[in-house]
């Protein structure tokens, strides 16, 4: 029987291929009771079993492929720490003795004390962590079985194959790569789970959130994957099958023919040169940007230096990340955003969990709340100004108060830096993030006291429509398309082009093809996106004609019918 499932999509592209079930019946465990004299024996297989998780763990941290998300090796260092956690490890062990029970209910009824207090959690990112913790478990459950890991044999034609799980772990994803799945699905996940950031980086269609994929679909059963539209539809008719033939064999041959455009300018029809440039997360990164021939780093999360550690980076730490990526890119510009942390990205002992977290003391509000941790980063930021074309993009201002105090701090440094003698770009360029919509309505202090603009569409279109962007339950309602999201894009968009500071947009929306001719038209010339995505949007550029998309996106500015504005998009598009 045919019949199509909608997930949520996470990596682009079609798949045709035979379901490869994965088992999740490894949390099913047995619950027997051990004679005394062999629970000695029982607890060192659990050692064991730790133990092993802990060098294949370890070993696929070594092991890094080159392709892997730059985050992929702090995944692998939460999942250690899960690992060795005593609420697993020691909290198994003692109650195998005192319970006198197997080590695979310990470990499982461990596991269930620990996600049920994940789950309470308010914070998403918190509450997704649970799925962590579950990750390792089964890691653990499969060594004690008998497996030698958690990875599902491999199929003998597993090109063909699309990967069928209820979960899959960012490490497992990895060790997976050789195996080359034609495409993932998994039941649970969001958007912004660490399986779903690593799947993006593998570039290999996956849709998450499917809720019961693995019941429904059958070992074997035939699968159409449309990663685009979070689609799957299984067991196709004949003629639907040729149709996603044909889509699959022009979306690979539109893949080989993108690498062309590595080395051409992303030029409109009517000549308008458009900077495309990257978003990076670590100074890893800058080998892809390069081989995706982005104008530039337009986004360098510079937080992410900050997580998954007990310690702080200090300054000397920070200004050799910042120098390798100036130093990598050359004479291209650089812009590096003061650390954005709270909210989702959480600092031990610094940041806490607030009952609101996307309202609470984060990014630019900690950094001016926490001024010795904020003189550490813009020390280090302005020694490195001397290595490259640095730009400083500070996140989530809301207004001329916090820009004042925000220029006054670096002004402070550059001069204690300049009474010591160390060498620092006087004229480096200071931009400010467009994330709050008091921000892009009170834009006049904006465009009066920065250098540049860039607009975090991510969090604009979570606060605009007060949706929380980690909570899968109502990603449906969070709509760049929504009437109001358009009219502050547009204001901060002209708003900027008639002060005559230059204005990108950094969020989601950038990368999204669906979306580059209606930015276009609202008056934007620089995107900034994953290195993925590059290639892409510059394709889309090179087709599009600035004055048509120009006149239509006035129209569309002037739609409040959610529908027609699909509708007008779709035309846009279809040009
Ligand atoms: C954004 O909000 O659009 C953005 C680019 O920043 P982040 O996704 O890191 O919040
Ligand atoms: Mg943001």
């Amino acid at each position: 029987m045919s019949f199509t499932l909608h997930g949520i999509h996470v990596s682009s592209g079609i798949a045709i291929g035979h379901a490869h079930l994965v088992s999740h019946t490894s949390l099913e465990v047995a619950h027997y009771v051990l004679p005394k004299h062999l629970l000695a024996e029982e607890v060192a297989r659990l050692d064991a079993a730790l133990k092993a998780t802990r060098d294949e763990l370890t070993s696929l941290r070594a092991n890094r492929p080159q392709q892997a998300a730059a985050e992929f090796e702090a995944f692998l260092d939460l999942h250690l720490m899960i690992l060795d956690d005593e609420h697993i490890s020691q909290a198994a062990r003692a109650m195998v003795q005192e319970e006198q029970c197997n080590a695979e209910w310990a470990l499982k009824s461990q596991m269930d004390a620990l996600v049920a207090q994940f789950e309470a959690f308010d914070d998403g990112y918190l509450r997704e962590r649970s799925t962590d913790v579950v990750q390792v478990v089964e890691r653990v459950l499969k060594v004690l079985s008998g497996h030698p890991g958690h990875v599902p044999p491999a199929p003998q034609h597993d090109s063909d194959m699309v990967l069928v799980a209820h979960d899959v772990s960012p490490a497992d994803l990895i060790q997976l790569k050789p195996h080359q799945f034609c495409a993932i699905l998994t039941d649970v996940g969001g958007a912004t789970s660490h399986t779903a950031i690593v799947a993006r980086g593998l570039n290999t269609p996956c849709v998450v959130g499917l809720l019961h994929a693995r019941e429904l679909i059958k070992d074997r059963d035939m699968l159409i994957v449309d990663g685009a539209q979070g689609v799957v539809i299984v067991n196709p008719d004949k003629s639907l099958l040729a149709e996603y033939k044909l889509r699959q064999s022009e979306w690979v041959l539109e893949r080989q023919k993108l690498k062309r455009l590595k080395t051409a300018r992303a030029t409109t029809l009517d000549g308008t040169d458009i900077g495309l440039q990257a978003n990076i997360e670590m100074p890893g990164d800058v080998a892809q940007v390069k081989e995706n021939g982005a104008t530039g780093i337009g986004l360098f999360r510079s937080e992410f230096l900050f997580l998954n550690r007990d310690d702080l980076p200090d300054e000397e730490e920070q200004y050799l990340a910042y120098r390798t990526v100036l130093e990598g890119m050359g004479e291209l510009p650089v812009t590096i955003r003061t650390y954005d942390l709270g909210a989702d990205k959480q600092l031990k002992g610094v940041t806490r969990v607030a009952s609101n977290p996307a309202l609470g003391l984060r990014a630019i509000r900690l950094c001016l709340a926490e001024p010795q941790l904020f003189r550490t980063q813009l020390r280090a930021l302005l020694r490195a100004s001397v290595h490259g074309n640095l730009k400083i993009l500070v996140p989530m201002l809301s207004g001329a108060a916090e820009i004042n105090q925000t220029l006054y701090m670096i002004e402070s440094v550059k001069f204690d830096l300049a009474d010591q003698g160390i060498a620092y770009n006087p004229s480096v360029q200071i931009g400010g993030m467009i994330e709050i919509p008091a921000a892009a309505l009170a834009l006049n202090a904006f465009v009066k006291k920065l250098d540049f603009l860039s607009i975090g569409t991510n969090d604009l279109i979570q606060y605009t429509l007060a949706i929380d962007r980690t909570d899968e339950e109502v990603a449906h309602l969070y709509d760049p398309l929504h009437p109001a999201v358009l009219l502050l894009l547009s204001h901060v968009i002209n708003g900027a082009n008639k002060a005559g500071i230059p204005v990108s947009v950094c969020g989601e929306m950038a990368g999204e093809i669906s979306y580059t001719r209606l930015l276009l038209g609202l008056g934007l010339r620089q995107f900034s996106m994953h290195p993925a995505q590059l290639l892409a949007t510059k394709q889309r550029v090179l087709t599009t004609s600035l004055p048509e998309v120009t006149t239509f996106t006035q129209k569309i500015l002037r739609a409040d019918d959610p529908a027609k504005i699909r509708d007008m998009l779709d035309k846009l598009n279809a040009v």
